[in-house]
């Protein structure tokens, strides 16, 4: 069976394909100019243009649909090679900026958010995809290939920065060597070259594979979805909790080496009358002390059939200012796609019901 060529890194193509330089020239075919078949490859010889063709295949996913909001986020549905189907959102953080010349300040800015898995086995009660269950790993490749199709299909050029945060559907730590995998090769300098202070991991929290993390040495930024800040809420809303408590995660996160100008990420989903109280920010201030720690309060964001409702503006807003007085940085995430769904899981759902 054809292996998906964007599964490899340099080095490991580097062992097959001769000269050494062919392998540079293929990967920027690949991840410069986002070519999706071999034939289009035309400085390659013929024979190895065929060697490939019989060897590999390269794009792992095609789009199914694309959904626009209304704040320039775009949320895609990709199908796999054998048809299940995963998301990933392109979100607009700041849009292009002039100077009063008329000459450009800075380009729009995007982070683009992955699924590392399809379908999850964690069981956030608040989460779609963990209705659906757990089907697979994704592979490096289909990591990989979520940023470049995003990137190719809106002409963003290869040299513009973006941001990734593995943040779509699945727990990314559950699937760590793919991902570790997918980190390296976006972050290739002859490739996309997304360096991995660019890149953001989040995670429910599985403490073991947090410090299996830190061991990897990858310099990728750390999220942790904290939501609750006792063991007996988080239980009801993160089942992974039973397995990993919060004084193991915070445990790990203290061990967790960061890059010295970075703050691990904390986020935290606030639900109407069930995490929203000044005690309960009361609480995760004496948490995250010693902690290099920023904390994204994010507004649930409410779908059919759930029972949590969105909490107020005025107690999101007594909340973060109770953490900010007391010196605690702290932002309200705006909620990004919130006409397209954009919470993990649901234009997926939406499509398959
Ligand atoms: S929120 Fe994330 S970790 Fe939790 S079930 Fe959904 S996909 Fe999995």
């Amino acid at each position: 069976m054809k292996q998906s060529i964007g599964d490899f890194t340099q080095d490991e193509l580097r062992d097959v394909i001769k000269p050494a330089f062919r392998v540079k020239q293929i990967w920027q075919w690949m991840y410069h100019k986002y070519a999706i078949d071999f034939s289009h490859m035309k400085n390659l010889p013929k024979e190895l243009a065929t060697f490939l063709e019989e060897r590999y295949t390269i794009c792992p996913l095609e789009i199914v649909t694309a959904q626009e909001s209304v704040d320039g986020s775009i949320k895609y549905l990709f199908r796999l090679d054998d048809g299940h189907t995963i998301e990933a959102v392109l979100l607009l953080m700041r849009d292009e900026q002039y100077h009063q010349d008329g000459t450009l300040k800075h380009h729009k800015r995007y982070t683009i958010c992955l699924s590392s898995q399809v379908g999850c086995k964690v069981g956030c009660a608040f989460c779609l995809t963990a209705k659906g269950g757990f089907v697979r790993n994704l592979t490096p490749s289909e990591i990989v290939y979520q940023v470049l199709m995003i990137k190719k299909i809106n002409a963003i050029d290869a040299n513009r920065r973006v941001n990734i945060v593995y943040m779509g559907m699945g727990e990314p730590l559950d699937n760590l060597d793919n991902v570790a995998k997918a980190i390296k090769i976006l972050s290739d300098p002859d490739g996309m070259s997304i360096s991995a202070s660019r890149q953001t991991i989040s995670t429910s929290g599985l403490s073991a594979k947090i410090a299996k993390l830190g061991s990897m040495q990858l310099g990728v930024n750390l999220a942790i979805s904290l939501h609750a800040v006792d063991d007996a809420l988080r239980e009801k809303l993160m089942p992974i909790n039973k397995a990993y408590n919060i004084e193991s995660i915070i445990h790990a996160v203290k061990d967790f080496p960061i890059n010295e100008r970075k703050r691990v990420m904390f986020e935290y989903l606030v639900i109407k009358d069930i995490n929203d109280d000044i005690a309960s920010a009361k609480k995760l201030l004496k948490l995250l002390d010693g902690i290099k720690a920023k904390v994204n309060l994010i507004y649930f964001n409410p779908y059919d059939g759930t029972l949590f409702q969105r909490p107020s503006k005025k107690s999101m807003e007594s909340f973060q200012e109770y953490l900010t007085k007391r010196g605690l940085l702290c932002t309200i995430r705006e909620s990004k796609g919130l006409d397209i769904s954009a919470a993990c899981g649901q234009l997926r759902e939406q499509y398959l019901e």
